[in-house]
């Protein structure tokens, strides 16, 4: 098939008619892919009795997650939540607890929205239906088609990282992948590949399997892809150089302080509240400190920390030396942390009701965030050997 682009203003390449060599030959194409992938594809546990249920938490957890990581968080995830019914039926921190260390914690929290709105509305059903499960919280058009083909095999595109890759190769697409056009360019793609009945299961997965294992970011094995005999990049050269993408974001850098603070062998923690990076979760007391200046830096890093923590939580902390350095990435920062033990000077102040005094049992079984968590290791271990 000829893939249809109209023209938008300037563009810096001209694919408004991506010819892609194997027009025609879809048939042949599904069954080389569809062969290769029976043969070839890694084990995965919601591979195995691919259900909505299944299908849907594996999507869930493997957005912006590799699938190595994702495996034993599945398994300890379904293990615990069975059903649809069983996951609606949990409370949030328990759900929490499961995802802790899988981090885009919204995740978790719309996946326990969307369990209840299938049992008030589905009487707990997985729905199968492709207007249904798009309408629920979390789930948008790949997602809702990678369940509709994976779970019921019906014909469904798919269009996320690893597809947009050998798409916009098997089409010589030099365009900008990431641009509106290019985007309908490749869900028209991804259309025109599927089989009219059964099929799409193994077609849609190969297409992935593909993209992750053979037509990778960096030197794909052309030579051993089922379907070099249709693609438009192998056949001039220029696979490395596609897709063309132009960065999603800007990352900027940020500074934040956390504070260890105990008392009475209990650690002084707080819940993140709605809006918050991880709504829900329980944390060490954190700030941000803000850009350095010729007057802040005039001022310890300790003190700059404990003025923080009293603006924003009205904590009056005593805050020693940083003990430990993080770096880690949430969205758009690059964050570096410094973790400072701290003293509460008096109570906690009147209406301070998101804080609590936890024991060290309840700061292992609580749900932190990431580097909570290592935080949190650290003084368990630490007071372990005391
Ligand atoms: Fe990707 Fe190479 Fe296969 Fe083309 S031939 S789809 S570039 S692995």
């Amino acid at each position: 098939m000829t893939v249809c682009r109209q023209s938008r203003g300037a563009v810096a390449h001209d694919d408004s008619q991506l010819e892609w060599p194997g027009a025609g030959n879809e048939p042949q194409f599904r069954r080389a892919l569809t062969n290769w992938f029976r043969k070839h594809q890694r084990n995965m546990p919601w591979r195995d009795q691919p259900s909505g249920y299944r299908v849907w938490v594996s999507e869930i957890m493997l957005q912006q997650t590799q699938v190595i990581t994702v495996i034993d968080f599945f398994n300890r995830f379904i293990s615990k939540f069975p059903t649809v019914a069983k996951l609606a039926a949990a409370d949030e921190a328990e759900v929490l607890k499961l995802w802790e260390g899988l981090g885009y914690y919204r995740r978790a929290r719309q996946l326990h929205a969307a369990a209840k709105q299938i049992v008030a509305n589905h009487r707990g059903e997985f729905p199968e239906s492709f207007e249904h499960v798009l309408a629920l919280p979390g789930v948008g058009r790949y997602t809702a088609g990678a369940i509709m083909s994976i779970a019921f095999d019906r014909p469904f595109p798919i269009l996320e990282g690893n597809t947009i890759r050998v798409y916009a190769r098997l089409l010589g697409m030099k365009a900008n992948a990431r641009e509106k056009q290019s985007e309908q360019t490749l869900w028209a793609f991804s259309e025109s590949l599927l089989p009219k009945g059964k099929g799409a299961r193994d077609l849609n997965q190969g297409l992935m399997e593909l993209g992750s294992e053979i037509c990778r970011v960096r030197q794909p094995d052309c030579p051993k892809c089922p379907v070099r005999a249709w693609c438009r990049a192998f056949a001039e050269g220029i696979q490395e150089k596609l897709p063309v993408l132009t960065p999603r974001m800007e990352y900027q850098s940020r500074h934040d302080a956390l504070a260890v603070v105990s008392r009475n062998d209990r650690y002084l923690l707080r819940q993140c509240g709605a809006g918050e990076n991880w709504t829900g979760l329980w944390d060490f007391p954190r700030v941000t400190l803000g850009e350095p200046t010729a007057e802040s830096r005039r001022v310890s890093l300790e003190d700059q920390v404990a003025a923080r923590m009293k603006t924003e939580f009205g904590l009056k902390l005593a805050v020693e030396p940083s003990t430990k350095r993080l770096r880690h990435a949430v969205t758009k920062y690059r964050i570096t942390l410094d973790c400072f033990r701290g003293r509460i000077e008096g109570r906690l102040p009147a209406g301070a009701r998101d804080f609590a005094w936890v024991s060290s049992e309840e700061l292992g079984s609580l749900p932190l965030n990431a580097t909570g968590r290592k935080v949190a290791n650290w003084v368990l271990a630490a007071s372990s050997k005391k």
